[in-house]
């Protein structure tokens, strides 16, 4: 007898619901939910093959415990004694910052709920981050200093009610296509314009593509805001009822004259008037982003310099507006919000006496077992494990040891840590390869729980089938560790996905993520996901809302924040010895970050190039002697890579391209970071790249 069972997609943060149904002696079969408010009937190839990674041979099937250089199996009695005797020894004579967690955006909320829970307040770490320090930190940093909450202002509709489009430093058409569907359902007479260095396939789409040159947006931002406020073409009424900062900003950007921008851009001056013009012509502006912005070495400012323009022509809290960031993994807002890392849960902060009383009092835990500081962000986690402070580290559905920015630096600071420990599914990732202990885990189609999507959608993940061989769900292997820790009465409420969701409503209660008023998953399911704020008190019945509709922002006096700084030069400028500037990005909609999962599937392999290649501009490759194919060794100041030349116009002069999913590409990247998110600046590295020699 066929089952049909309905999930969220673990992917990307687009959050498409899938109907999978299972029959015996058969494969499962996908069909995308037709009636669900985010895909509406749709699916990219990766949900379409959701289950197939988990099926793979190389699926982790035992714990597993290095001895003498190898990994041999065990149980898990063995491997979570083995867990807890260590971190506990190390936390005992180093004290609470000597061990650390870096978790992820992929697990459901219930379990990094229960991972920061059991982390922070029953081992008594004090450092705990997640790879979305690595793509969405910007955004919320952005967001909360000027909005006063990490709060995403839109939903989907707005995609096809905005009559200008503008997306900067973000390639929906690969990275979110069914978003990019959406944009697609817009019947208006919209204009669609891209501002991206490279002629992505989103650019290639657009009405208009401005290639700036990398990293110069906030000097098109701020001349474009100039061009509107200089002509009085802004909404006084909203600054002057809703903003604060107006004056000092236009004082600021005075200095950013279509001379200054077409200088710093290279763009032509007609071209930067021209996107003011369209701005204030347009009803319903709606400004986009995504990595571009956000893996910058002024990621938070230029985050902000697109939020400003949106404020000051009232662009925000209408049909199709709004400054709006596309967020990365499938549960990265889950993340931002219920992990217990760099905040406590539902925004709430580490550092104030009142937070960490009213957590305590909701949770019903004495309040001495929450951490008085923040969390160290990654990159300095990772420095004090390489100078050797944090002496034990657990690493949870990530792999940093493909996607860490220079990431050699990674590698050398593993060989300082006294004890590793990976939780993922599969031993074979670069990062899994070093741990001292494996824990096998379950992929999401394997377990229950909820994420949160781009929108601030929360919708249902359900378990389809289980876990092969000894594999446990994140959440049972944390409860696991809770109990050998010595934690299980602490955290005795905790004890199924179920019971975490009823927790954090409760913390969520009067918060601007308030989620009170959802029944429980079956409502989730029968409503088509819920996005957040959703309070007991209100429980409003639209499935699609979006926030700021009466200008009131969530700084204490209820104004948004215009904050802007002077753009500084690129951390790693090219010289005459590493004359090309190295972009990275996403290559294929098959492929998703470091292909752990994607590229397992057979189907979705043969639809993207199987090994990493470097895109040139045909000038330069003419210049160089090298032609499409050809293998090329590109050399940045911390490595070289022997990689596939492939001639494309797409990318500018003296500029190169390397996708991101390879292993190859962040042996080369310069680790800079953004000073207020501490993103990691992937999209910028000096390089030089030359015939590889044979
Ligand atoms: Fe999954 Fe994203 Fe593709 Fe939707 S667009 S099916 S969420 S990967």
């Amino acid at each position: 007898m066929a089952t049909t069972i309905r999930t969220t997609c673990s992917y990307c943060s687009v959050g498409c619901n899938l109907d999978i149904t299972l029959e015996e002696g058969k494969a499962p079969m996908v069909r995308p939910a037709k009636d669900y408010p985010v895909n509406l009937g749709k699916s990219c190839p990766k949900g379409f093959h959701l289950l197939a990674p988990f099926a793979a041979p190389d699926r982790a099937l035992t714990p597993l415990i290095r001895e003498n250089g190898s990994f041999r199996e065990a149980g898990w009695d063995e491997a979570i004694g083995l867990f807890v005797e260590r971190f506990r020894a190390v936390l005992d004579e180093h004290g609470p910052e000597s061990a650390a967690f870096l978790s992820t955006g992929q697990i459901p909320m219930e379990e990094m709920a229960l991972l920061g829970a059991v982390a922070k307040f029953g081992l008594g770490m004090v450092h705990g981050d997640g790879n979305t320090r690595q793509c969405m930190a910007t955004a919320a940093v952005a967001y909360k200093q000027a909005f006063g909450f990490d709060a995403p202002p839109f939903t989907y509709k707005d995609f096809e009610e905005s009559d200008l489009l503008i997306f900067v430093g973000a390639n929906p058409a690969i990275s979110h296509p069914i978003m990019w569907n959406r944009v697609g359902m817009n019947e208006k007479e919209r204009t669609i314009v891209v501002v991206d260095p490279r002629r992505t396939k989103t650019a290639d789409a657009a009405d208009l593509h401005l290639p700036v040159a990398p990293k110069s947006d906030m000097a098109l931002l701020y001349s474009v805001a100039r061009e509107l406020i200089e002509s009085d073409r802004i909404d006084r009424e909203f600054i002057d009822a809703h903003t604060e900062g107006f004056e000092e900003f236009a004082a600021f950007v005075k200095e950013f004259t279509l001379e200054r921008a077409s200088r710093e851009t290279g763009l032509a001056r007609e071209e930067i008037a021209g996107l003011a013009d369209r701005i204030a012509q347009a009803k319903a502006v709606s400004i986009w982003w995504t990595m571009g912005v956000n893996q910058s070495h002024q990621a938070v400012r230029t985050a902000q310099a697109i939020i400003n323009l949106c404020l000051i022509t009232g662009n925000i809290g209408r049909p199709g507006t709004g400054p709006n960031s596309i967020t990365g993994q499938a549960n990265a807002m889950g993340s931002r919000l219920f992990s217990n890392t760099t905040s406590l849960y539902a925004g709430y902060s580490f550092t104030e006496a009142a937070d960490r009383s009213k957590v305590a009092s909701i949770l019903g835990i004495d309040e001495s077992v929450i951490p008085t500081t923040n969390s160290l962000p990654y990159h300095r986690i990772l420095e004090r494990v390489a100078e050797g402070s944090i002496k034990a580290l657990w690493i949870i559905a990530t792999n940093p040891g493909h996607s860490w920015i220079h990431k050699t630096s990674f590698f050398d600071a593993m060989k300082n840590l006294d004890f590793l420990v990976v939780q993922d599914l599969y031993a074979t990732t670069e990062t899994a390869q070093l741990a001292d202990l494996f824990l096998p885990a379950a992929g999401s189609g394997e377990k229950d729980g909820s994420f949160i999507n781009s929108e601030r959608r929360v919708g249902v993940v359900q378990k389809i089938i289980d876990p092969p061989g000894e594999a446990r769900s994140d959440f049972d292997i944390f409860r696991m560790i809770a109990q050998a820790a010595g934690a299980g009465e602490l955290l005795a409420e905790w004890n199924s996905p179920d019971a975490v969701f009823r927790i954090l409503q409760r913390l969520s209660a009067g918060r601007p993520c308030d989620i009170t008023g959802i029944r429980g998953y079956a409502e989730l399911l029968e409503r088509g996901g819920i996005q957040w704020p959703y309070p007991e008190a209100a429980r409003p019945e639209e499935g699609e809302r979006r926030l700021f509709a009466d200008g009131a922002f969530f700084t204490s006096n209820g104004r948004a924040k215009l904050l802007f700084s002077e753009p500084e030069p690129l951390p790693e400028p090219v010289d005459d010895e590493y004359p090309y500037l190295l972009l990275t990005g996403r290559g294929t909609v098959v492929q998703f970050h470091t292909q752990t999962r994607t590229g397992k599937v057979e189907m979705l392999n043969r639809l993207c190039p199987a090994e990493c290649y470097v895109e040139i501009h045909p000038d330069d490759a003419s210049l160089l002697g090298i032609r499409d194919g050809a293998k090329v060794t590109v050399t940045s100041r911390r490595g070289a890579v022997t990689v596939n030349a492939k001639i494309d116009d797409g990318v500018q002069p003296s500029q190169l391209f390397m996708p991101m999913h390879y292993a190859e590409t962040n042996w080369l990247t310069f680790p800079a970071f953004d000073p207020y998110s501490f993103e990691p600046a992937y999209k910028a590295a000096a390089v030089r790249i030359e015939v590889a020699v044979r």
